[in-house]
């Protein structure tokens, strides 16, 4: 064997002495050596590789200062306090710091006493205008997270933009590195050209997790209780991370859990920093089995024993899908990957997508269209997931949902072909639709101007739905036979493969789409032992007969089941609370509900059960619930905008949420958002309106001021006016 070059005895001897390991994983040393020799590198590695060797080993063996930017502003600290427990020079600079401590930073910096100096992209431009960098002699750069800088990943921010022009400067001269771990070939390129580092090497390791078990289940309508019935059958205790859309699904989802005994903690951006950090502290530490998030949780986490990630919502792409999958087994050991899937969550992100300005709606609906397809094909599911980022997989895992039960499958060569001839008598211009559409006959002024209606292929695929083809043209892509165009997303090309099957076909079994149908929650699916209390339930039950028949009445017409069932999971002992349980008002709990609540109240008391009736119940306590979040989101100055995101909601409907909270008698303090969206002037000429007019009519107001002002703030404005003057 060839002793190592000296250069790697150093770097063995760095990782020993800096962070007391021995050997390096797959990619690492090369990326090292490739850096240390002055050139840019591009780093994908899935989450929880190690990408940060890659660039903290450089640092701590050159002269100068490395500059690593990073969008985790939450995490810096975090990151920069591990480091200097090793005894590594590591600061950070962003926003959340004290001008005192940034000028104590700089100093040091300038002093030469740092190494390695995580700031944020925005204070990276900040300082460059100010000429703080440039004081500075710097060893190299390192972008991390570097999918952040195209709008065709899953976590687009534009302030990334403005790396390139301080990084620009230094192109050529010191080694720019960008590291990831999510990069389709699409957000792949897009980064190298964003960061005019198109020479860089790529060091691209597998993206697959072999430990890692995939599973979608079509989302019950009873879903609360399917997702509690899952964490009940996995190892007490097990650390889980539940994935939910909506800062207010999190909230509820946390407080399901805890109601069935599970312990769970929310985590999401809308809460207290505080808040935030006790929660994700108690995840990490055990205390809390669950975290219950939205996805701004788990970036730059390291626990490694997280055994089972659940998608309660159905992620916006694949690439966040992959990414908060990755959370998952960090320690190699088996983890379960669960998605519940539903028509109606899909249909839900696509209309609020429609809010969005027209480019990004277009990818937001071409993203989410991949999960989709994802979640309802019946091919292995690592197969799938390693296509979409680029990576060949030949053979199925033998590991995910699809590989254990085998989904109905056909031989597709025959429908091949003609996929593939219609392709090519398109020229290699249409897109899926418009393929779909020639398939099965289906004319529109495009196609037939281009006279498709005379091809031998039109209207052949006319026996098959478009569902069916599209889930054939997908196993196309995972065949080869078919790629997709880089820049015209959804536009169709014929591989060397594809060419090949046409001249000379060969069987290719393809397989079924799943049909999902939610269980409708009937009765039976919901007395799931664990979940409700069944021995209070019993009890209840005899209590509403002998009420019954002391009446002379039917069961169900004291209460029902449902409602029942619902009393077992919290608990009221009110007749408020009794009122929020579904099914159930104030008239009908006071007209029924007092044996029921004594019962609950001896029953709790006895069995020394902690109460939580005020969160669970969805029903008619739904509607203030979503009050009262918003108001106190309005108290802590969130955007209306952020609230209406938050809640899946439009700004229509946040608006009307307002006004009837306003009319309630609460006085909402909206100034901190009026100020934002017009000029105090403006906000006075409104104001001065209502305060003269004497009629409270919005039409009114829209004809009176319409012409200047937008609808929203004139509603707005009368909601300020409201709260100042009737409240
Ligand atoms: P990434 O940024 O790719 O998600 P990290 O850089 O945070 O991953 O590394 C993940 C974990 O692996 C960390 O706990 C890190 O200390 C550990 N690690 C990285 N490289 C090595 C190595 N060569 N030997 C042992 N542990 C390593
Ligand atoms: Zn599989």
């Amino acid at each position: 064997m060839k002793p190592p070059s000296t250069i790697a005895t150093y770097i063995y001897a760095k990782l020993k002495q800096a962070f007391g390991y021995t050997t390096f994983r797959k990619e690492q040393e090369a990326i090292i050596q490739h850096v240390l020799a002055g050139q840019n590198a591009f780093v994908i590695m899935p989450t929880g590789g190690g990408k940060s060797l890659c660039y903290q080993i450089p640092a701590l063996m050159q002269e100068g200062l490395a500059l690593i930017i990073s969008p985790l502003i939450a995490l810096m600290k975090n990151q920069v306090d591990q480091l200097q427990a090793l005894g590594i020079n590591a600061s950070f600079l962003n926003s959340t710091l004290t001008a005192k401590a940034v000028a104590t930073i700089k100093n040091e910096a300038l002093m030469g006493k740092i190494k390695l100096l995580y700031v944020a992209p925005e204070t990276l431009v900040k300082e460059d205008k100010l000429n703080f960098f440039k004081q500075v002699k710097i060893s190299l750069i390192a972008v991390d997270e570097a999918h952040c800088i195209s709008d065709w990943g899953h976590d687009f921010r534009p302030e990334y933009r403005n790396i390139t022009s301080v990084s620009r400067a230094y192109l050529g001269k010191i080694p720019i590195m960008a590291l990831t771990a999510t990069a389709t070939p699409r957000v792949q390129l897009d980064i190298l050209r964003n960061l005019e580092i198109t020479d860089a090497k790529i060091f691209k390791s597998s993206f697959n997790r072999t430990n890692l078990y995939y599973e979608i289940q079509p989302k019950d309508q009873q879903s609360e209780k399917q997702l509690v019935k899952f964490i009940k059958t996995q190892p007490q205790g097990s650390s889980g991370i539940v994935y939910c859309q909506s800062r207010k699904q999190v909230e509820e989802i946390a407080a399901v859990l805890e109601i069935n005994n599970i312990q769970a903690a929310p985590y999401h951006a809308g809460l207290e920093t505080i808040t935030r950090i006790k929660n994700q502290d108690a995840f990490l530490q055990k205390e809390v089995a669950i975290i219950v998030a939205t996805i701004a949780f788990g970036m730059g986490i390291d626990k490694r024993d997280v055994r089972f990630i659940i998608h309660y919502d159905i992620p916006k792409s694949l690439e966040g899908y992959y990414q908060e999958t990755g959370r998952a087994g960090r320690d190699g050991l088996p983890s379960i990957c669960l998605m519940l899937y539903s028509a109606v969550d899909v249909f839900r992100i696509e209309r609020l997508n429609k809010t969005k300005p027209s480019q990004e709606r277009e990818t937001a609906k071409a993203l989410l269209e991949e999960v989709q397809s994802y979640a309802l094909s019946g091919v292995c599911r690592r197969k799938q997931l390693l296509h979409y980022f680029g990576e060949a997989y030949e053979k199925s895992c033998g590991y995910c949902d699809n590989c254990q039960t085998s989904p109905a499958s056909y031989e597709g060569s025959e429908l091949l072909m003609l996929l593939i001839r219609t392709v090519q008598q398109t020229q290699e211009r249409l897109d899926i639709n418009q393929i779909i559409n020639v398939l099965q006959g289906i004319s529109d002024p495009y196609t037939e101007a281009q006279q498709y209606q005379y091809l031998s292929t039109f209207g052949q695929g006319k026996g098959q739905d478009q569902a069916f083809w599209r889930s054939v043209i997908r196993q196309s892509l995972l065949h080869g036979l078919l790629v997709k165009n880089m820049k015209h997303i959804h536009v169709l090309h014929i591989t060397t493969q594809g060419r090949a099957f046409l001249s000379k076909s060969y069987p290719i079994t393809l397989v079924e789409d799943h049909v999902y149908q939610p269980s409708p929650g009937n009765a039976e699916s919901m007395a799931i032992g664990k979940v409700y209390d069944q021995t209070l339930l019993d009890r209840l039950k005899k209590l509403r007969a002998s009420i019954a028949q002391a009446k002379g009445i039917p069961s169900y017409t004291v209460f029902q089941d449902a409602s029942l069932e619902a009393m077992t999971l919290v608990y009221p002992i009110t007749l408020a609370d009794l009122a929020q349980v579904i099914g159930l008002n104030i008239g009908k709990a006071e007209k029924f509900g007092t044996p029921f609540i004594q019962l609950i109240q001896k029953y709790v008391e006895d069995n020394n059960i902690v109460t939580r009736s005020d969160i669970l119940v969805k029903s008619k306590a739904h509607k203030s619930k979503d009050k009262v979040y918003i108001i106190q989101q309005i108290d802590r100055k969130i955007n209306l905008e952020e609230i209406a995101e938050s809640q899946l909601q439009s700004m229509e409907s946040l608006i009307e949420d307002i006004e009837q909270i306003c009319h309630s008698g609460v006085k909402l303090n909206l100034n901190y958002y009026m100020d934002t969206i017009l000029p105090k002037e403006q906000q006075q000429e409104i104001y001065d309106y209502f305060m003269k007019t004497q009629e409270d009519d919005l039409q009114k107001a829209y004809k009176a001021l319409g012409s200047r002002y937008e609808k929203e703030d004139i509603r707005l404005m009368r909601i300020k006016f409201l709260s100042e003057v009737a409240n």
